[in-house]
Parts: structure tokens; C-alpha cells; sequence
């Protein structure tokens, strides 16, 4: 553990200078420790001091075939000498829009935008405008990207800000946000069968969308209780209410169908982001023809000058073609379930409580000191963050990235083949070793 780290803290204090915090994104912030990355390769990255990580940050999880991954890199290289943009429709975003009506049941139409932000803004407009109702349904602790609509009660809450469990208040999770919009919001919390019943009963004619991470993507990877998912779903036609499955985190990764395809319920509407590009900025919104269909002239507007670049279709394109026609996501699959029975049995091994949940592609570990299933946000906080920080900075001063902080989860990629697994595993063992030596409550 005597990697230097000079020039990497250089290269923040420059950052720093001129940009809020150093970052592009208030995300990647981590104190002085933030890091500056040169560069990254199949499952790896390395810093500005040349320090190699094993990645399972992975950008937050787009990066689904690794690192500069040729596949991608050679469909963007085709497009590079003939133009970016155009006025007009491009090929690769047909191609890109077929593939995902193809791979992902209950996706009849597909429009192109950029990033997540942008597909859960139209998402819900479109859930507006079909409804012509207001109001939006979200859960404790899904995050939906950083537009005002969404920016409410996100894992970033503290604990007992949320409100009474039987009547979650929505907490905005920046300033800026207009009041006003609190009035459209309401919260409930993942897997309260009685709680979103109640709420949708009650409020169910003001209520246009719900919008929902069929697995809790940005709370540790808690999964829906069985029937959770077919409950809302019911709830939301009984009430006219569009279902939005904000696939962003776990579109292409989870299964070539995302969440529709695992867990066997299908919603209205469907945003991808992330593993859609391997890391370039391409997002989609998909769904049931007939609400698709509100995005024409003189009713909504979908669009923007990026929409459909060719970079990011090329990508998308690339992406997709791996995963319909190579096992990517059943390779991942199987190096994900050795990984997380390694670390359990490590942690297990050196008496560190925990808890793991999840998918083998993306899941939660969370520290004690409780260690039953949490079922929802409110459990995942209550967790131990100071044990899980010194094992994280363990595990990167080894040469492993992982966040900081438990509710972003483990994510894999084909890259990430058996022995870098094997390699991971050692160094889970010395971080928890030096963990359980050094951590004082
Ligand atoms: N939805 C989900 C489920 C996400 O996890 C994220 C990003 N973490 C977003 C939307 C926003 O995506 P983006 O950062 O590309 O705007």
C-alpha cells in the first residue's frame, strides 16, 4: 500500500481551480481523495500516477463490455470520417431502435435521446400528456437523473428526513428545485404494498406516471418483493396510471429484455441509458405503441440536436449486436455469482457483518450491523457507512475501485473475466483483513 499518489492529487488541486469541486458531476466527488483518471482498458483504469484499479464502478454502470472495448470503438471509427450530425435520420438510429423493439418485450416504439436525465424528462411529459394528469409517483431512494421533476427524495437523503413510513414526504435533493413542483410529487416506499395501494387509491386521478427502478439500482440493489412489481403494475391500470420502468441502470445488463425480461412484468413506458452505450452518451425511451405514439406534431415534443448523433448510435448499435448475438450478459452473469460468493465467504471468514443483494451484473453490498434483508431505502441507511468507507479505501489502495459509499452497487462487465475476478478476491481478503484489525465503532 505505498502506491504514489502525487501527481493524481496535482491534477485535482488543478481541477479544482476551475471547476465546482474539481468534477464534472457532483457524483464523483470524494474530498481530496477524488481521483483524476488517465485512462482505462478492458475491466481496468488507472490514475495520473499510473496506479491500476479493477473497476466495478464502471462510470456508474454504461461500461458493459469494458474498457475501449474494440467492438465499439471500430463501428465508431467507420462513422468518424463521414460526420456526426445531420438534419435528417441516420441509419444506425433505425437500426439501434429495431434492435431494442426486438431484444426488450413490451418496447413497440423507440425515440433516441442522449443521457437518463433526458429519457426520464420525456418519459414522464409523454405520461403527462397521454394522462392529461400532473402528478408523479417515485420511491424512496430510485434516483431518476437530475431534472427538477425527479430530484426528489433520491438515496442521497439523510436519514429521518423522509417523513413517517405510513406518509413519505418528498424531500428535494437540491436547491433550485421550484417549490411548486412538491405539489405534483408523491413519494412511497420500495416494496409497501399497502403504502402505494393507499396513495393510489387516494390520489390515483391526479397521478400521470409512476415512475420506478424495477430493482432499487441506486439503493444498494434491493430487490422487489415477489408480486411487488405485479402489484403496481395492476395498481396502475386499475387507476390509468402510465408505469415507467427507468431501466437506465439495469437496461442490458440485467437481461438482453432488462427488467421486463427477468422479472416477467411489463410497464407503458421504458428509459435505457448506460450499458445502451458502453460508456458514449446515448439513451432511449421505449414502450406500448399507443403511448409512444403522443410524441407528434401539435401533441409532444421529443428532440434535441444530439438526438440519434451517429457516435452514439455506432456505440449503441455496436452494444446491442454483442448482446443479441454473443452470451455477454450470461458470461457476466456467471463471473458476477463467483464474485459475490467469494466476497461473502471472505467476509463471512474474518467476521465482518453484511448483507448482498441484488444481480450478479449490479449488486448492493451493504456492512452491518444489521444483517436481515433490507427490503427498502429507510433499511439500506441504516447500515454501517464508516466500516464500508475503510474497507473501500482498503480496497482501492490495493488496486480495486469500488464507491465509497454501499448504495451505488458492484457492477461487471465482459471484461471482468475469471481472473480478474481471482485477482478481486485476493485483495477483498487483505481489505477485509485490514478492516477487521483496524475498524473502531
Ligand atoms: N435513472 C437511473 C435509474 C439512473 O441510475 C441514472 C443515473 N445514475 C439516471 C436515470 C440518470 O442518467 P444520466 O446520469 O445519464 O442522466
Amino acid at each position: 500500500m505505498n502506491r504514489p499518489y502525487s501527481q493524481t492529487r496535482a491534477a485535482f488541486q488543478r481541477a479544482r481551480k476551475v471547476m465546482p469541486l474539481g468534477v464534472s458531476s457532483n457524483f464523483r466527488y470524494a474530498g481530496d481523495d477524488t481521483m483524476v483518471v488517465a485512462r482505462g482498458e478492458g475491466p481496468y483504469i488507472w490514475d495520473m500516477d499510473g496506479n491500476r484499479y479493477i473497476d466495478y464502478r464502471l462510470a456508474y454502470g454504461p461500461v458493459i463490455l469494458g474498457h475501449g472495448d474494440k467492438r465499439v470503438s471500430d463501428r465508431i471509427i467507420q462513422q468518424l470520417g463521414m460526420g456526426n450530425l445531420y438534419a435528417h435520420t441516420h441509419p444506425l438510429e433505425i437500426e439501434v431502435a429495431e434492435r431494442i423493439a426486438r431484444m426488450c418485450p413490451g418496447v413497440d416504439k423507440v425515440r433516441l435521446s442522449n443521457s437518463g436525465t433526458e429519457a426520464t424528462m420525456h418519459a414522464t411529459r409523454l405520461a403527462r400528456a397521454y394522462t392529461n394528469r400532473d402528478g408523479i409517483i417515485k420511491l424512496e431512494g430510485a434516483y431518476h437523473g437530475n431534472h427538477d421533476y425527479v430530484l426528489w427524495s433520491t438515496a442521497n437523503m439523510p436519514l429521518g428526513s423522509g417523513g413517517s413510513p405510513r406518509s413519505p414526504v418528498a424531500v428535494a435533493q437540491s436547491s433550485g428545485i421550484p417549490h411548486e413542483i412538491r405539489g405534483m410529487l408523491y413519494v412511497a416506499r420500495f416494496n409497501d404494498f399497502e403504502g402505494m395501494e393507499r396513495l393510489v387509491k387516494d390520489k390515483g386521478g391526479n397521478v400521470a406516471a409512476m415512475i420506478i427502478e424495477p430493482m432499487l439500482g441506486n439503493s444498494a440493489c434491493i430487490m422487489p418483493e415477489p408480486g411487488y412489481l405485479e402489484h403496481l403494475c395492476k395498481l396502475c391500470d386499475d387507476h390509468g396510471i402510465v408505469l415507467i420502468f427507468d431501466e437506465v441502470k439495469t437496461g442490458f445488463r440485467i437481461a438482453n429484455g432488462g427488467a421486463t425480461e427477468y422479472f416477467g412484468v411489463k410497464a407503458d413506458l421504458y428509459t435505457f441509458a448506460k450499458a445502451l452505450g458502453n460508456g458514449y452518451p446515448v439513451a432511449a425511451i421505449g414502450g406500448r405503441k399507443e403511448v409512444m405514439d403522443t410524441i407528434a406534431f401539435g401533441q409532444v415534443v421529443h428532440g434535441g440536436t444530439y438526438c440519434g448523433n451517429a457516435v452514439g448510435t455506432a456505440a449503441a448499435a455496436a452494444v446491442l449486436e454483442a448482446l443479441e448475438t454473443t452470451p455477454v450478459l450470461e458470461n457476466i452473469q456467471k463471473r458476477g455469482k463467483r464474485l459475490m460468493k467469494g466476497i461473502g465467504d471472505i467476509l463471512t471468514e474474518h467476521g465482518l457483518p453484511y448483507f448482498m443483494t441484488g444481480h450478479p451484473a449490479m449488486f448492493g453490498l451493504m456492512f452491518g450491523p444489521k444483517t436481515e434483508k433490507p427490503k427498502e431505502f429507510r433499511d439500506v441507511i441504516k447500515g454501517n457507512f464508516k466500516m464500508y468507507d475503510m474497507f473501500g479505501e482498503y480496497m482501492r489502495d490495493l488496486g480495486v475501485d469500488v464507491e465509497g459509499d454501499f448504495r451505488e452497487p458492484f457492477f461487471l462487465s465482459e471484461a471482468h473475466t475469471d481472473s480478474v475476478i481471482d485477482e478481486t478476491l485476493n485483495i477483498v481478503n487483505d481489505a477485509a483483513k485490514l478492516t477487521k484489525q483496524n475498524y473502531r465503532p
